[in-house]
């Protein structure tokens, strides 16, 4: 059985980074990956259409000057394929591939009291020990294909966005069905329009959508982007997002009708988030504000769809703009002016099950080659649910959070000793632009492992004063937004998995900025929310010297 001062799970954008930041302590470490590869989000979403809606000069890590000098972006909002690319790109630059073992997948870890460390057991039969577990499995990893009738039966080619298959498919000329209109099947359904003999969109609630305006990043724009690294990331820093984007500092109705328009029509030209995290301060949180500017956009779906009937289907009329995460598209609405595309809504005509042929509804039955469901995710907590992790006293994570997550700081659960959820639930990084919010976590994580190991301390443990201190301020600072109330994913609802505490906020809505000043005040306070216990017990087998400022 081998020993590790430190395991990491995932090797995404997150455990790269943890990966980098133990190999410079020198850590005896192991990074386990359940994919064949690495690279997490960008390794399996091999869906049509899939990229990110970052920017893609703020989605880089900002630790290594060297390699932001030497990586060059090609598109302002990057697709899978380059992401995946420069995920690879520092994995070899940092030698952090010998450190990781593919086809990893965890069956369990359980704390082991009387020495003090970890058990993980992978679902291949290997045990290994660790000191310290570090998990990076990211909040939309673990994927909710829907329960229809039949679904197995269909004898074409079907899959869940998440498991497309790595082989690229050809849709030219093919009956293509989606199932699902978030930001997922959204771009895909702008992916493949164009080549498909039809397209069935199957929608059961639709979603606000906006204009991404992607473009190349030329020679020279790259260049410049290069020169201006340390301003991007500190504007980054700055924002509640991590975004560039930041709230228009005045509220909607302080601004004439004219001037609110003509700043809506600029925010609707723009390319990213801005029209959602650079609105007006009001919009996400004051219902009046978010219906106006829910208006505008739907005026924009009424400008651009032809048939007057397919707009109405596509504006949503349960929740207002902003209030569940918008997907960002390349020509959406202009794709049902297509001869060959044809929505259904599920709301009137439900899907009875999967044939062998196709889809039938309860008015019709549709024949197609490929049916693709993105129907979204196991969100924040179904990656900690798959894996049965017991701590102190046996007490299990999934019983725990029955009702919901509880945790500190979203980095830490009391009975969980030496766990750190990086990116977990309730934490500030899973609400912001990812590589920004999860590079303070690493951050934050790492200095703690020092201060530990600095002071010999064998093992903490999360105290339960601060967790329910923190999950107070996760649920009052949920309430202060209108996403809240919203049911999407931030809020534990999928429809295709059944969880007790639908409705509860997952995420922490309270900004990276604030984040930040809590994790910073906890550091430098020499950690006071965790308990913290030396023993006799030398189980780490360093490779090196460890070296904190504390
Ligand atoms: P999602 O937002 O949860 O959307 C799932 C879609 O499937 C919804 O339209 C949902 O309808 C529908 N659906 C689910 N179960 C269904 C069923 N049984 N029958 C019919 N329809 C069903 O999932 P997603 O689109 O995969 O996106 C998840 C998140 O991934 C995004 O919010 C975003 O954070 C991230 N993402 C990011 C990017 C990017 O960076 N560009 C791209 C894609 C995804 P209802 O709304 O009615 O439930």
């Amino acid at each position: 059985m081998k020993k590790y001062d430190a395991i990491i799970i995932g090797a995404g954008v997150c455990g790269i980074y943890q990966a980098y930041k133990l190999s410079q302590m020198k850590m005896n470490f192991l990074l386990l990956e359940q994919g064949s590869d690495l690279g997490g989000t960008w390794f399996w979403n091999r869906y049509p259409g899939c990229r990110f809606d970052s920017e893609s000069e703020t989605y880089g890590y900002s630790f290594s000057k060297e390699l932001l000098e030497e990586w060059d972006w090609k598109e302002h909002y990057a697709p899978r394929e380059e992401t995946e690319s420069y995920l690879n790109f520092v994995a070899s630059k940092f030698n952090l591939r010998k450190f990781m073992r593919f086809n990893s997948e965890l069956s369990s870890a359980i704390w082991q009291e009387k020495d003090k460390c970890w058990k993980i057991r992978t679902k291949d039969g290997s045990i290994f020990l660790t000191r310290y577990l570090l998990t990076a499995i990211g909040l939309l990893s673990c994927p909710t294909p829907p329960k229809f009738k039949g679904l197995q039966n269909f004898k074409g080619t079907s899959f869940h966005t998440y498991n497309a298959p790595e082989k690229q498919i050809n849709y030219s000329g093919k009956r293509v069905a989606v199932v699902g209109t978030g930001a997922t099947g959204v771009q895909v359904i702008c992916a493949i329009a164009k080549d498909v003999k039809n397209l069935v969109i199957f929608q059961r609630r639709p979603n606000w959508c906006a204009p991404l305006h992607n473009s190349i990043i030329s020679k020279s724009k790259m260049a410049n982007i290069k020169k201006n690294y340390d301003a991007i990331f500190e504007k980054c820093r700055n924002t509640p997002s991590g975004f560039y984007h930041n709230f228009d500092p005045r509220k909607t109705f302080e601004v004439s009708e004219k001037k609110r328009e003509q700043f809506w029509e600029k925010l609707y030209a723009s390319p990213g988030f801005g029209i959602w995290l650079g609105n007006f301060k009001d919009t996400l949180s004051d219902e009046k504000a978010n219906l106006e500017f829910s208006n505008f956009v739907a005026k924009k779906i009424r400008q651009r769809v032809k048939s007057p009937e397919t707009a109405e289907l596509l504006i949503p009329k349960d929740h207002g703009f902003g209030t569940r995460r918008v997907p960002m598209e390349n020509g959406y609405y202009e794709v049902f002016n297509q001869n060959n595309v044809q929505l259904i809504n599920l709301e009137e005509n439900p899907i009875v099950e999967v044939t062998k042929t196709g889809i039938l509804t309860k008015k019709e039955e549709y024949n197609f080659d490929i049916i693709i469901y993105a129907t979204g995710f196991d969100a924040v907590t179904g990656s900690f649910d798959r894996i049965e992790f017991i701590g102190k006293d046996g007490v299990s994570l999934r019983e725990k959070w029955e009702n919901g997550p509880r945790t500190v700081y979203g980095l830490a659960v009391p009975k969980f000793p030496n766990l750190l959820t990086l990116a977990g639930p309730q934490s500030g990084s899973v609400a912001t632009n990812f590589p920004r919010g999860i590079e303070e976590a690493v951050n934050w994580s790492t200095d703690f492992l020092m201060f530990l190991e600095k002071n010999k301390i064998s093992y903490f443990d999360a105290k339960i004063e601060a967790e329910e201190l923190w999950n107070d301020h996760v649920t009052e600072m949920s309430e202060k937004i209108l996403f809240a109330k919203e049911k999407s994913w931030f809020t534990g609802y999928n429809v295709n998995v059944d969880k007790k505490y639908k409705g509860k906020c997952l995420i922490y809505a309270g900004g990276q900025i604030r984040f930040r000043e809590f994790i910073t005040n906890e550091k430098t306070q020499k950690y006071p929310s965790f308990d913290k216990f030396t023993t006799d017990q030398d189980f780490l087998e360093h490779s090196g010297e460890v070296t904190a400022t504390i």
